[in-house]
């Protein structure tokens, strides 16, 4: 049964939490206390009562991010610790770890895939988290989490201090090419009225210049003082990389590289460097190709003969200008949202056989539409579309999973999802337009949306996107973006919202010219960093050794070797003060993924009905409850083959 969104008792969020979160407690020492635990007698009732948990919290996140105030944040702030302290206590519970192991042990011949994978992901992560270990080695653990926890905020902290705390004035002779509003945003009158600009190592500032600043030394000064921030990094890596190895140490594994791959699809250390240095040999002649090309120009335009890294953002606009730009305001017209959103449907009905029907309900907002989902006219899911601009939601873009699907024990739900994007509002005077990139947003998320929705599973921890490995939750979403640069999609609903003409395919290759721009220096750089990344965190190193495994991934593989004075690492807040740690390589994991699924698309017809049938029955219905391994190769019948990715960005033919 789908249900409305209403939020009862908004005020009195964090009280009602904490009630429903008594109640769990309650019936989790109830469930304890059973003699004789089953998967039907604990695992069920166990996964239902964290699922009206979900359920419950989800809307109140959600209004936080979407329709955010004063009272939104204050219920957000007293919901946060609550739920954060019942997930902490629940992760550290052995009794409920002992139940879990002995479940397996007993059922696991009896159980089904779905069920042996539940299990399965709780004794993992369980583990990952500690329990099971002496009670030294959690206090350890406890001790080092702790630390981590303060090195990553000084990392961030020493990082912010120095992008906050630098600046460069420029004349009007260093800015003259800068475009209208970012030399607006740069412009102040020193104390003598006289227009100055100043620029920060902010990103917005600091893209601006080196994207767009003539001069030259001055490029440079901003490019110095960017890679050179926080010098005092380096010691916290030092200790991050020690503490993150001992702790790996403490839960059975070798070096903190592969404590990272144990939740994702990489099966071995192996396996994601050779990944990786595949994509970097195979990209390399085209990203000398594609220097080449910036040098030139910058030849050309300058008389430069020795172009530097703080020249190539410069000289790349350039050449984008010259050859590879296109007119955003020429394809707005053709993208307008109702066009677009019903264009995206009936692409999805060709393809996948699931009809999208508007219904009218209230929500949190007017402008959010909710559909309905049906498949051979059987209700199976609700989206919400949340798509324009407003000033009390935050930007980006975002799927979030509501409900989950399921049916166990004669207690079943069918799924739910937001899709929340910040396109330009529309009004009784004024359509929406889209760029091309807002549509492939809408794609990108309704990609991650269809993985929550067409779930087949029963159980809800490995329903839709839960329980999928962390390097191939971008592939679905990855997935469907492609298709938004293709012609017999785009025709469906590249219409000129005023003459009803179809964009040309002269318009539709330029888009495609457009996206893969420098592709591979792009796969390069994204490469240096991965593998870095990875092999950083295979032992521990001291600062000269991290700098020099830098140094050698930068010899063999850069094109355009940096100034010795770059020192990137005390930057890269995604590996020692995010999530990323022995994991940056996730994004060029789930690309081949998508980029090879995709492939056999362009290789058996985009519209494809039996293949797109086995795309949703076999990788976006069975969710999280099988690895994406076996999913793929059910799919593809082979592996996913690095190629395709290469291909489609038009490195290799
Ligand atoms: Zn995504």
């Amino acid at each position: 049964m789908s249900q409305k969104f209403i939020i009862n008792d908004f005020e009195n969020s964090a009280k009602n939490l904490e009630k429903l979160i008594n109640k769990n407690n309650i019936q989790l020492n109830e469930l304890l206390k059973i003699k004789e635990k089953t998967y039907n007698n604990f695992c069920v009732p166990y996964q239902l009562m964290q699922e009206n948990l979900e359920v419950f919290t989800t809307p109140i996140f959600h209004i936080d991010s979407v329709q955010n105030s004063e009272l939104s944040q204050k219920v957000y702030g007293e919901c946060l610790p609550i739920l954060s302290i019942y997930g902490t206590k629940l992760g550290q519970n052995e009794e409920l770890f002992s139940a879990i192991k002995l479940i397996k042990s007993t059922e696991s011949k009896i159980l089904n895939i779905e069920q042996n994978k539940v299990l399965d992901n709780e004794i993992r992560n369980f583990k990952l988290g500690g329990c099971g270990l002496s009670d030294k080695s959690k206090k350890d653990l406890e001790d080092i989490n702790l630390q981590l926890g303060e090195l990553s905020k000084d990392f961030s902290q020493n990082l912010l201090d120095a992008t906050n705390s630098w600046e460069m004035i420029c004349d009007e002779s260093d800015v003259h090419q800068l475009p209208a509003s970012d030399k607006q945003s740069a412009s102040y009158e020193d104390k003598d009225g006289n227009t100055k600009y100043k620029f920060t190592l902010q990103m917005p500032s600091y893209i601006a210049y080196s994207t767009y600043g003539n001069n030259r030394e001055k490029r440079e000064e901003i490019y110095k003082a960017y890679c050179t921030r926080a010098s005092q990094n380096e010691d916290l890596i030092e200790q991050i990389i020690e503490l993150k190895t001992k702790k790996s140490n403490i839960l059975g594994f070798d070096s903190y590289s592969s404590y990272s791959i144990e939740s994702k699809m990489a099966s071995s250390e192996d396996d994601v460097i050779s990944f990786l240095e595949k994509l970097a040999s195979f990209s390399k002649n085209k990203a000398n190709d594609e220097l080449n090309e910036v040098k030139n120009i910058a030849n050309k335009l300058d008389g430069i003969s020795d172009l530097q890294s703080y020249d190539l953002g410069y000289y790349s606009e350039k050449l984008k200008e010259e050859q590879y730009s296109i007119d955003e305001e020429y394809y707005k017209p053709y993208f307008e949202q109702d066009s677009v959103v019903l264009g995206l449907f009936e692409f999805l009905y060709k393809i996948f056989n699931i009809k999208f029907t508007r219904i009218e309900e209230e929500s949190w907002n007017e402008k959010v539409k909710i559909f309905e989902i049906h498949e051979d006219g059987k209700y199976i899911g609700k989206i919400f579309l949340d798509l324009e601009a407003r000033t009390d939601k935050s930007g980006g873009a975002w799927m979030h999973n509501w409900h989950n699907k399921y049916d166990i024990n004669n207690n079943n739900q069918t799924p739910s999802a937001f899709v929340v994007c910040n396109f330009p509002a529309s009004s009784k005077e004024q359509k929406s337009l889209l760029r091309h990139s807002d549509v492939v947003t809408l794609f990108h998320e309704m990609g991650h949306a269809l993985h929550h929705l067409l779930s087949n599973v029963n159980e809800p921890f490995v329903s839709g996107i839960n329980g999928v490995a962390w390097d191939t939750v971008e592939f679905p979403s990855q997935f469907l973006e492609y298709f938004s640069y293709e012609k017999e999609v785009l025709q469906i609903f590249a219409k000129h919202y005023e003459t009803k003409e179809v964009l040309n395919d002269d318009a539709i290759n330029k888009l495609i010219k457009a996206r893969n721009f420098q592709s591979a220096l792009g796969t390069l750089r994204q490469v240096e960093f991965a593998l870095f990344d990875f092999k950083l965190y295979q032992s521990k190193k001291s600062k000269e050794e991290v700098q020099s495994l830098l140094d050698e991934i930068r010899e063999e593989y850069s094109v355009l070797t940096p100034p010795s004075y770059n020192k990137f690492q005390n930057g890269f807040s995604h590996i020692f003060a995010g999530g990323y740690s022995a994991g940056y390589y996730s994004y060029k994991w789930a690309e081949v993924l998508s980029a090879d699924a995709f492939y056999l698309f362009k290789e058996k017809g985009i519209f494809n009905t039996n293949l797109a049938k086995s795309y949703k029955d076999i990788i976006l219905g069975n969710g999280g409850s099988k690895d994406m391994n076996e999913l793929y190769l059910n799919f593809a019948s082979r592996e996913p083959k690095v190629e395709s990715l290469l291909k489609i960005d038009d490195i290799i033919s």
